[in-house]
């Protein structure tokens, strides 16, 4: 029986032959066949997997080196691009498209032979936090299936909370990567804004959002990572800067500097057993020798307005893209005029939570409000850019909860969507700011669900998180 642990200890069986990468791939496809109700996948590309396998394990036998995600199986969030494949965002409106290229970050990791076995369930465009906003149906956590897995990146964590792939890749505007990890009980990492190529990633928003990685182990996190990231001519806001080895500096026996905030831990919104939990892993930091210190922080109820504002700015105008015209879905009524070709195509293409979207942010970049509603939003971001750059000139680390409950039942609150807009509260700093942030399955509530310890770093500091978070994971 296979089982997988790390992606060091896979290569080693694989290298001593007590395993195949075949082997590997009928494990999943028989394992993701057996929980296809969960319906963490849109497609699985059972033949093409298997073929792979093959060619690696051939490969190997010829004595090449190991590239460094060789056979390594992985899924892919239904908004990143791969060469003739499907891609739709949980859209009914891309419904049937084929990417006609290959995200950069998929290219990369393609280079070091990784083996891709599906597109995972999303909510539409990446905008949500249930999974249950999909055209394709709501996804099951698989710990409690009465319970949903997080959004917008669901389907990619219950992948990997399953046992369905070894990794897999989010997208996080405001928190669709950590969220859900948390929610699910896996590991979930949102790099610095620019640390990786947005080309080939469906936009949402995108001055705020990255691909992101879910996983078991923070090792395998930090070898994807660094085989993804880095400059890339086809997207101008990756950052130039040195990709660092990521997961060959381990982690380091190190006294941290810790910054927390009592505005955070005691927010009304945050389940009493959270912030408990949470105030006792800072006691025992403190005995362990970090320093960690309550810092002041009156920006936390400013954070969810101004994320929601700037987003759906973004999205008004990324979204303007679907026309009906150009590709994607069209409505079938014949003989319409222009407008109402536009009109009917989007009304009825698009779901309720995205045209929800479109119009708040129409409605922010309006003539009359947009003062009122998007540059104010900007200039609490500015501040809180300033704000926590300050913070970051005494602390190496932020941390903070991953959100302020475990994972809702589904359907709990699909008819209050500002109550799940607020449920982003801890999640969406990290995007305005363009910092990086990981959730870590340190806890487990009454309920049985578990729930995550959010750590945030400076810009481009994605090393020091890395290795942070192996501490953490190794002392809980
Ligand atoms: N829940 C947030 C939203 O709905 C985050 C989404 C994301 O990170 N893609 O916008």
């Amino acid at each position: 029986m296979f089982e997988f642990f790390s992606i060091e200890q896979y290569h080693a069986q694989l290298q001593e032959g007590s395993i195949t990468c075949l082997q590997a791939v009928e494990h999943y496809l028989q394992r993701i066949k057996t929980t296809r109700h969960l319906n963490a996948f849109i497609e699985v590309y059972a033949d093409e997997a298997l073929q792979k396998a093959k060619q690696l394990d051939q490969k190997r036998k010829g004595g090449e080196p190991l590239r460094k995600l060789h056979g390594v199986v992985i899924g892919l969030k239904d908004v990143i691009c791969y060469k003739d494949h499907k891609v739709s965002a949980s859209s009914n409106i891309l419904k049937n498209f084929t990417s006609l290229y290959s995200a950069t970050a998929v290219e990369r990791l393609l280079a070091e032979e990784v083996i891709i076995i599906g597109n995972c369930n999303c909510d539409e465009f990446a905008m949500g936090s249930t999974n249950e906003n999909s055209s394709y149906g709501r996804v099951l956590n698989a710990l409690d299936e009465t319970r949903v897995p997080g959004g917008s990146s669901g389907g990619s964590a219950v992948a990997v909370q399953a046992g369905l792939c070894m990794i897999s890749l989010g997208s996080d505007t405001g928190g669709s990567v950590r969220q859900p990890a948390g929610f699910c009980g896996i590991t979930g990492f949102k790099p610095t804004y620019g640390r990786i190529s947005r080309y080939g990633l469906i936009a949402y928003a995108s001055s705020f959002e990255q691909i992101g990685i879910l996983g078991n182990n923070i090792h395998d996190i930090a070898l994807v990572l660094e085989v993804m990231a880095g400059s890339d001519e086809y997207d101008s806001t990756v950052s130039q800067k040195e990709v660092p080895q990521y997961s060959s500096q381990p982690a380091v026996n190190k006294k941290y500097r810790f910054a927390y905030f009592d505005q955070a831990l005691n927010h009304p919104s945050l389940d009493p057993e959270i912030a408990a939990a949470i105030k006792k892993r800072i006691e025992q930091l403190i005995k362990e020798g970090h320093e960690v210190k309550a810092v002041e922080f009156e920006l936390l109820d400013y954070l969810v307005p101004a994320y929601y504002v700037l987003t759906t700015a973004e999205a008004s105008s990324n979204l303007s893209r679907y026309d009906a015209v150009k590709y994607g879905y069209r409505s079938p009524e014949p003989n319409l005029e222009l407008m109402e070709l536009y009109k009917q195509s989007r009304s009825t293409g698009f779901g309720k939570e995205v045209k929800r979207r479109i119009m708040l942010g129409t409605f922010v970049l309006s003539t009359g409000y947009y003062d009122a509603y998007f540059t104010r939003a900007q200039k609490v971001r500015k501040l809180l850019t300033d704000k926590t750059q300050l913070i970051f000139n005494d602390f190496d680390f932020i941390i903070l909860p991953t959100s302020p409950t475990t994972a809702m039942k589904a359907g709990e609150k699909k008819s209050d969507p500002t109550r799940i807009y607020l449920a982003d509260i801890y999640t969406v700093w990290a995007n305005l700011v363009g910092i990086p942030a990981v959730s870590l399955p340190l806890f487990k509530h009454s309920n049985g669900m578990p729930f995550g310890l959010q750590v945030m770093a400076t810009r481009f500091d994605e090393l020091s998180l890395l290795q942070v978070s192996g501490m953490l994971l190794s002392h809980s």
